[in-house]
C-alpha cells in the first residue's frame, strides 16, 4: 500500500527548506507507484482470465459428445472434443460430406449428433414406406 503521509512528509520538507531530502522521499514514492502500477495491471490480467473461465463454466456443456457454448442466447458449436480435452481450446467443427471434421486436429466425427447451430438447416429424417399389402 501507499503511505499517504508521505506526502505531507515531503511537503514539511518543501516548507522546512530541505529540497533534497523532499526530492528524495519523492523519488522513493515514484518508485512505489510504479510498483504498485506494475502489480495492478498483473490482478486486472488475472481477474479477467477468472472472469474468462467462470463465463465459460456457465456457458459451456457438452451434449451429444460436443461441446456447445452459449453466448448471448445464442448455441455455438459443435466444438471438437479432442480440442477441449487436450488443449482448453474450443474449435468449431466444419461439416463435411459425411462427418464433421476438425480443422485443427483433423479428428472425423460421424453425424450422431445434431448439425451445426445457427442452422436453419433441416436434416431429412429417414421415412419408413410401409409395403403395401
Ligand atoms: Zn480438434
Amino acid at each position: 500500500m501507499l503511505d499517504y503521509r508521505r506526502f505531507k512528509e515531503i511537503n514539511d520538507l518543501f516548507a522546512k527548506g530541505q529540497p533534497e531530502k523532499a526530492r528524495h522521499l519523492l523519488m522513493e514514492l515514484q518508485s512505489r507507484c510504479i510498483a504498485l502500477r506494475d502489480e495492478l495491471d498483473m490482478l486486472k490480467i488475472r481477474i479477467q482470465a477468472f472472469e474468462d473461465i467462470l463465463y465459460f463454466t456457465k456457458n459451456l456443456y457438452k451434449e451429444n459428445g460436443f461441446y456447445w457454448l452459449k453466448t448471448a442466447g445464442v448455441k455455438q458449436g459443435p466444438f471438437c472434443p479432442q480440442c477441449y480435452a487436450h488443449e482448453r481450446a474450443l474449435i468449431p467443427l466444419e461439416k463435411s460430406r459425411h462427418d464433421l471434421r476438425c480443422p485443427y486436429c483433423n479428428t472425423a466425427h460421424t453425424h450422431s449428433s445434431p448439425p451445426c447451430a445457427g442452422s436453419n438447416h433441416q436434416e431429412r429424417q429417414a421415412k419408413i414406406i410401409p409395403f403395401a399389402g
